[in-house]
């Protein structure tokens, strides 16, 4: 027998309608692609730009027809190469809103590795930020199946590249109806495609669908997660072109709360600027953002005076940032943990009443770690034949995920990636009983010495702490004897004075003598990835032949 409750699908375009109906006044406030010369009418100050979920459910209905009327079909895939802005958040509905699927871009990856994905989805239109006017000039003759390239700005400060079908965003809204009628169809269609940075091999496709987002999105704005609410002001900085934005994209229209967007600003004094001017309560980003934040506050002397929180992830959140930002500007950093393939969220960092009880000390300790199992996302952990480990804080395997909007396959790609119903999601951790997991490595970074793993992410925990430090990461290098042993790869803080030998000793007592690394070397910057991250793998090949002491 079936339940006999209304059967209404998941759908992205509720979101829009929901916000526009019950939340029509809120605010959604841009940072502007186009800078202080841009004039869109009364709504711009200074580059700012500034409207309400009314105003952007009108121009969502607008693009539906627009894009329609380009020959857009239920399930084709449109492409944006776009920052965080007002226009992005309106192709988020218009897109998805008809069934078509949004296919969010990374623009920071090589021009090549765009025209690649592109190809791949078979993108029927793209629209792009002004930025990134150079990438469509480049890639655009190698893109056959892109009908139209949209500029997403006004007739004034249309790029002057040599581009067949290139269109004006505001021109081709302006002329559209803005009556439509939202379609109502399978929740499980497609809704939105996002392709992994793949650091080995091509990217891969993750394709959501309609009930995977709001699933996720409904689970992310719960009380132990991001806790967001009508009252609040989110200011995303982890992009839109990377994992719908850690979903705030959706779950912000669900609350209704007020939504601002940095655009192409994500120095520190940028973003800062906007806390202050618009009273952020909560942002989100990965720790090299919040790093790049910490040092501006640091350097100018200001203090945020309403943000609360920030969720950060992406990669492992170094302890020492989280208590900069608490002591000093009160600002609590919840980690979270996820990745492409759970849309992202699967853990997230909050204590339970009984740690109430524990001492600050015991409880950061908690807090250091990636977080736990939200509802939605069941977690284990397996050694290498596949048997489950035990859920005790100490053993370490592999990790495996379930779950609503966690991925089945990959687009286009035959072969299922999953095993006996778990995704695996490459990352090697413990599980506590409470559902904590604390990840050690990736796989591919653990460091393997005589046999025994050290986890990299705790040398280079322990190595940001110094105060001398910037940015670490470690390596596993080759050693005839140990097959492979720590290497630290350190950039200094400007101006701050540190030896190698200086370093190691820092670690004394701190960590099992034998994980100390061999070595140290210092170098300018990181090799950072197009969302962010330390490239590893680059690191690797650059010190692939590395002569260790002693070795
Ligand atoms: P990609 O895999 O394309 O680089 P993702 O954003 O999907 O990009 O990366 C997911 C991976 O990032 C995870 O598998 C994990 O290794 C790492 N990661 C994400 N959040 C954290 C975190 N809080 N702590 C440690 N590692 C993290």
């Amino acid at each position: 027998m079936l339940g006999q409750m209304m059967d209404i699908p998941l759908s992205i375009s509720t979101l829009i309608v929901h916000a526009d109906r019950y939340h029509g006044d809120t605010e959604i406030v841009s940072r502007m692609v186009e800078g202080p010369s841009a004039d869109n009418g009364r709504d711009i100050v200074k580059g700012i730009h500034r409207y309400t979920y009314r105003d952007a459910h009108r121009r969502a209905r607008k693009l539906a027809n627009v894009i329609r009327a380009n020959g857009v079909e239920f399930g084709d895939r449109v492409a944006t190469l776009a920052w965080n802005g007002y226009r992005h958040f309106e192709l988020y509905y218009g897109i998805s809103g008809i069934g078509a699927v949004m296919h969010t871009v990374n623009p920071r990856l090589h021009p090549e590795q765009v025209a690649w994905i592109v190809n791949h989805a078979e993108d029927k239109l793209m629209f792009f930020d002004l930025t990134f006017a150079p990438v469509v000039e480049k890639i655009a003759a190698l893109c056959p199946t892109v009908k139209a390239w949209i500029a997403m700005c006004d007739r004034k400060h249309m790029p002057s590249i040599k581009v067949d079908n290139l269109l004006c965003y505001e021109d081709v809204l302006e002329s559209a109806s803005d009556s439509f009628d939202w379609p109502v169809f399978d929740e499980r269609s497609a809704a939105c495609l996002c392709y992994t940075s793949g650091t080995t091999g091509n990217p891969k496709g993750v394709l959501y669908s309609h009930r995977s987002t709001l699933l996720h999105a409904m689970a992310s704005i719960q009380p132990d997660v991001f806790g967001m609410s009508g009252r609040e002001t989110v200011l995303p900085i982890v992009p839109m072109f990377h994992v719908n934005a850690w979903g705030i994209a959706y779950s912000a229209p669900m609350v209704g709360a007020k939504l601002v967007f940095p655009g192409p600003g994500l120095d520190g004094a940028s973003v800062c600027e906007l806390f202050e001017q618009e009273q952020v309560t909560l942002s989100a980003g990965v720790p090299t953002v919040w790093l790049g934040v910490l040092q501006y506050l640091q350097q100018s002397g200001k203090k945020p005076t309403s943000l609360k929180r920030m969720v950060c992830g992406g990669s492992a959140v170094p302890p020492a940032l989280m208590r900069s930002y608490e002591q000093d500007y009160g600002i609590k950093i919840h980690q979270a943990w996820g990745m492409t393939e759970m849309s992202p969220l699967g853990t997230y960092g909050s204590l339970k009443k009984k740690h109430d009880a524990l001492s600050p000390e015991e409880q950061f300790a908690i807090e250091v770690k990636q977080g736990r199992a939200i509802y939605g996302v069941d977690l284990k952990i397996v050694d290498g034949e596949g048997n489950e480990l035990p859920r005790d804080g100490k053993v370490s395997g592999d990790l495996l995920v379930r779950g609503q909007w966690i991925i089945d396959s990959y687009f286009r790609l035959e072969k299922s990636p999953l095993v006996d119903g778990w995704f695996p999601t490459g990352d090697v951790g413990t599980l506590d009983p409470d559902g904590y997991l604390q990840i050690t490595d990736r796989s591919k970074d653990v460091i393997k010495s005589g046999g025994e793993w050290i986890s990299s992410i705790d040398l280079e925990n322990l190595a940001m702490s110094h105060p001398a430090v910037a940015m670490a990461a470690v390596i596993g290098v080759y050693h005839p004897k140990w097959d492979e042993r720590p290497l630290l790869v350190v950039v200094k803080k400007p101006g701050t004075e540190l030896t190698a030998a200086e370093l190691i000793k820092f670690y004394d007592g701190k960590i099992a003598k034998w994980w100390t690394p061999d070595d140290v070397q210092f170098i300018d910057a990181l090799p950072l990835g197009a969302t962010g991250k330390v490239q590893k793998n680059k690191l690797r090949e650059h010190y692939k032949d590395y002569k260790l002491p002693g070795a």
